[in-house]
């Protein structure tokens, strides 16, 4: 049996709790996916991401909820969107790694399904690190060779996209909508290639939400993508439970 809390009681989780050695925080989102895909995309790749790992690799690794607000500022100019500011959303990483040190395991990998959220995660792994020596780690669960000929342009790409709703379909297909738009992409800073601002998603990026071509997707390059990431995270997973922090704390 896969350890995933969703579907765990306490006795269950008493008995093999001494096993763990990673515990896996899916880290996602509210925010728009344009027409294409749903708010809970991000979070709903990162939790399925998350189980699939944790059926994978046995009593060594326990999968956790996902956290399903994450920081997409980037993303308020459309209706629907909330997020978290990066300094609360670290805390709140921060405190769920804490939470679930108490209880004995200290490495924790955060499976990240919104790219926005990685400044977070560096924040809250350096604060564990240093307040706490609690070791987190972050990983993402895209592939670009899984895709074959698919690649998207290369300035931007990766949300509710060709890549991305592939990704969807591949993971949790119920968030994506039958209706495919491409996106309405604008010119600006962003999308020339200087990314060293914040852009507003809207005005700067696309215009309707969504980048690229979705109507490219299919079910059959996200499975692929699945199984080359899982592949990836299985073995970095096992560098990290041999993983020895020799700095002093
Ligand atoms: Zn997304």
């Amino acid at each position: 049996m896969a350890l995933i809390m969703e579907y765990m009681n306490l006795p269950e989780l008493e008995k093999v709790i001494d096993q763990v050695k990673v515990a896996l925080v899916p880290v996602g989102s509210c925010e728009q996916h344009g027409p294409n895909s749903t708010y809970y995309t991000d979070s709903g790749r990162a939790d399925a991401f998350a189980k699939a790992l944790a059926e994978r690799m046995g009593n060594k690794v326990l999968a956790f909820p996902p956290v399903t607000y994450g920081l997409s500022e980037h993303h308020m100019d459309f209706v629907g969107t909330v997020t978290l500011k990066p300094e609360t959303l670290a805390k709140v990483y921060e405190d769920i790694c804490v939470s679930i040190s108490k209880h004995g395991i200290n490495k924790i990998l955060f499976i990240i399904g919104h790219g926005g959220n990685t400044v977070a995660c560096e924040f809250a792994a350096i604060t564990l690190k240093m307040k706490y020596g609690i070791q987190a780690f972050w990983a993402g669960f895209g592939s670009r060779t899984a895709t074959g000929g698919l690649k998207p342009p290369g300035y931007a790409y990766g949300h509710a996209d060709e890549f991305e709703v592939s990704s969807t379909l591949g993971l949790c297909p119920q968030y994506v909508k039958e209706e495919m738009v491409p996106g309405i992409m604008q010119d600006s800073l962003y999308t020339r290639g200087f990314w060293g601002y914040a852009p507003s998603w809207k005005y700067d990026v696309s215009l309707n939400g969504c980048l690229n071509d979705a109507r490219k997707s299919s079910m059959e390059i996200g499975l692929d993508m699945k199984e080359e990431a899982l592949n990836k995270l299985e073995k970095i997973v096992e560098d990290i439970i041999a993983y020895e922090n020799k700095s002093k704390v």
